[in-house]
């Protein structure tokens, strides 16, 4: 075995070199590189991708995988997992026909521009005969990739969170229709005005000091990362001592780059503090899409909304923004920050009603990937479930069914990791609190306790081992929603009596 194992960690240390080249292209292309260098970027890009895909088709790469698999028990636990993982890969890439492939790429850049036109032009026509193609697709795909564990919708739920299937999401689903949904109507029933004082203009300058100030509170490590700007906020990081993260300043919001830096941050806490010996190998970053998000949301709903957070920095905001500030309360801004109302996009929904957002489309996918629904039928349905979850109902299609890339490009099964986040947080939340007290912790002025916590139960195992195991590990028990419901309730409960 051992002639296999070292053509496979030669393979993959050219791997991650390549991996490391894509990822700094990427990050140039969205932080500082020229409008017109974007053209010779991609070219090297494409270069990149093509030798990455030559190594892992590579005959003799596949026998030394499906060797090591073979004899996995004799190999540490952490390069076990990541055999597991680059095994089930090839396997999955065989499944899938190369001519359906290519021709599915095709379609999905054909699609991009046309979904692009029809929701400015609010035309679900003119996407439909593209999306009817892609929903076709992975139809198909569902077919290819079954095994005698999973198969439809579950295929694709697995590509984003391994293990994650329709049993455990609509288990989770149910929950928050069942109890969720009649709080937030009785909650958004009465949604507060905007106060005047958030209306105003914020210098960038000095958003940008309270924002570096925030880094220094969640404990950021600067020789180990940098901050910069970009259209759209992002983290992106090759291993635990190059972690990056952006943000977007705007002068008519005080507090969105703000959150924004709180959540990338989250994302680079995690990405930092994962134990180094997992530099170099396929298991370093975060370990799956939803645990990500649910490290970033954890430090920014959890963390980042509360009083005891506010009680320490609002003083610091407010001196920056004297005038501005002048006659806002700690109390004021809390409030501020935790406003709820039925709003129609997803990526504008506040804390409390971004789950339902979440909730009707896992249920559009699910039922549009087993062949309950056609495409056709679409529109029609978004908004009658919308109105039910909301009580309101989208006045066009680009507020509605069109508003999220993530199916022009053949994304199916990744919106309820979103979900998962969230609700992974709070669970976590919920096992923190017992180990020590969470709020109080906030007064030393940073997040150090807590940090550690994440690390110590979560973020030093990388990618190393799957989500749920180690949702498993940090809170000895499997997802469960009723810690996100209960949560979220709590949290929302003198708003709904107010
Ligand atoms: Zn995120």
């Amino acid at each position: 075995m051992q002639k296999e194992l070292d053509f496979y960690l030669s393979a993959r240390k050219k791997l991650c070199a390549l991996n490391y080249a894509s990822f700094l292209i990427e990050w140039d292309m969205q932080t500082e590189a020229p409008d017109n260098s974007i053209t010779a970027n991609s070219e090297q890009s494409a270069v990149l991708s093509e030798m990455r895909y030559r190594i892992t088709t590579d005959p003799e790469f596949k026998r030394c995988v499906d060797a090591l698999y073979e004899q996995r028990d004799k190999l540490d636990a952490v390069l076990c997992h990541e055999i597991e993982v680059v095994h089930k890969d090839i396997v999955n890439t065989a499944k899938i026909p190369v001519e359906e492939y290519s021709a599915f790429s095709e379609l999905t850049s054909k699609a991009y521009p046309v979904y692009v036109r029809a929701k400015k032009e609010n035309n679900f026509a003119l996407f439909r005969p593209y999306l009817e193609k892609i929903v076709e697709y992975c139809r198909k795909q569902t077919k290819w990739l079954a095994t005698d564990k999973i198969s439809g919708y579950d295929v694709l739920l697995d590509i984003y969170e391994p293990n994650y299937t329709q049993e455990k999401y609509d288990k989770f689903f149910n929950v928050l229709r069942e109890k969720l949904v009649p709080f937030v109507h009785s909650v958004t029933a009465r949604p507060a005005p905007l106060p005047e004082w958030a209306k105003g203009r914020f210098d960038k300058e000095k958003q940008r000091v309270f924002c570096e100030y925030v880094r220094d509170v969640m404990c950021f490590d600067k020789t180990r990362g940098v901050m910069k700007e970009s259209e759209h906020p992002f983290t992106s990081g090759f291993g635990t001592d190059d972690v990056r993260i952006t943000t977007h300043y705007y002068e008519d919001n005080l507090v969105s780059a703000i959150f924004s830096v709180i959540h990338e941050t989250g994302h680079a806490t995690y990405e930092q503090q994962v134990d180094r010996s997992l530099n170099g190998t396929l298991c370093g970053g975060g370990a799956s899409l939803g645990m990500h998000e649910s490290q970033s949301r954890f430090y920014e709903n959890i963390v980042g909304r509360s009083s005891a957070f506010w009680k320490v920095h609002f003083p610091k905001l407010q001196q920056l923004f004297a005038r501005e500030l002048k006659d806002v309360t700690t109390e004021d801004f809390v409030g501020y920050i935790n406003r709820a109302e039925a709003s129609f996009v997803r990526t504008e929904a506040d804390e409390l009603t971004y789950p339902l957002h979440i909730m009707l489309r896992y249920e559009t996918e699910q039922k549009l990937i087993n062949g309950e629904l056609e495409v056709r039928d679409l529109p029609d349905f978004w908004n009658a479930k919308f109105t039910e979850y909301f009580g309101i109902t989208p006045p066009n299609d680009t507020l509605g069914v069109l508003q999220d890339v993530h199916w022009a490009y053949g994304n199916f099964g990744y919106f309820p990791t979103y979900a998962l986040g969230s609700a992974i947080a709070s669970q976590l939340y919920d096992a923190m609190s017992k180990d020590f007290d969470v709020e109080a912790s906030l007064s030393d002025g940073t997040t150090k306790q807590i940090n550690l916590w994440l690390k110590e139960h979560v973020h030093k195992y990388g990618a190393s081992k799957y989500p749920d195991e180690i949702l498993r590990l940090a809170t000895g028990e499997d997802l469960d929603p009723d810690h996100y419901v209960n949560y979220l309730i709590a949290k929302y409960s003198n708003k709904a009596m107010g």
